[in-house]
């Protein structure tokens, strides 16, 4: 089994990782997420903004209408009163204005509040399209300093990969299964050695069982760990 390969081939693995860590941290992409988030977010703000201001648009047309048809009401009894010819008719009418009245005031508290809140409102969605747009601004100046960065880092990551895939020529499918199914699994390195001495994983320390060392101890012999899933190779 080509070991050493392997091993090299691990090697241009972490140079992968470090390129991806380096673009993850780079001063241009960490602006650039920041910006991204807080435009995402103010995005967010402003669909439950709109969704509020859709329920207040809702209130205001039902208490609209409850007003009409009170005034319309009231027109109704004031025009009847002129005609009433005997007290106790007078007192019937007199109460069911009194009604009128004070379901005319709840509504125009209601109205008022409402209009309240539309004001706030009012002032919130200003701030939202302040915001939006200036987050917007700022995501679109920290683009292409991002990727300039990024096509840097990838180039980089392409020779990367082209040596890779040139030695994966050189060894064994199969070992390049095994560790390919490590490196989907454990933490990074997937492949470690035997340690003699202790007969453990170096990966993780655990004492391999017996069973697993005969394996091991056989002509290039790769084991799993049961514990921390990498492939463990004896040198
Ligand atoms: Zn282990």
């Amino acid at each position: 089994m080509n070991i050493e390969g392997m091993l090299k081939y691990q090697s241009l693995d972490r140079e992968l990782n470090q390129l991806n860590e380096k673009f993850r941290t780079s001063d241009a992409t960490v602006q650039y997420n920041r910006y991204m988030k807080l435009y995402k977010q103010t995005i967010e703000d402003g669909k439950r903004m709109s969704g509020v201001a859709g329920e207040h648009f809702v209130n205001l047309d039902r208490l609209t209408k409850q007003y009409e048809k009170l005034l319309a009401d009231v027109e109704e009894y004031n025009t009847g009163i002129n005609e009433i010819t005997d007290l106790k008719q007078a007192d019937y009418y007199e109460k069911q204005l009194i009604k009128l009245y004070t379901a005319i005031e709840s509504v125009e508290k209601e109205l008022d509040n409402l209009r309240k809140e539309l004001v706030k409102l009012d002032a919130d969605a200003k701030a939202f399209f302040a915001n939006a747009n200036g987050y917007f601004v700022n995501v679109k100046k920290a683009t292409p300093e991002m990727e300039k960065v990024k096509v840097e880092i990838q180039s980089k990551a392409k020779e990367v990969m082209a040596a890779q895939k040139e030695l994966e020529k050189t060894i064994e499918p199969e070992l390049v299964e095994k560790y390919k199914k490590a490196k989907e699994i454990a933490k990074f390195p997937p492949l470690v050695p035997f340690d003699e001495a202790t007969s453990s994983c170096m990966g993780c320390g655990l004492e391999l069982s017996k069973d697993i060392v005969a394996k091991l101890r056989q002509d290039g012999g790769l084991e799993f760990c049961p514990n921390c899933n990498r492939l463990v190779y004896k040198q």
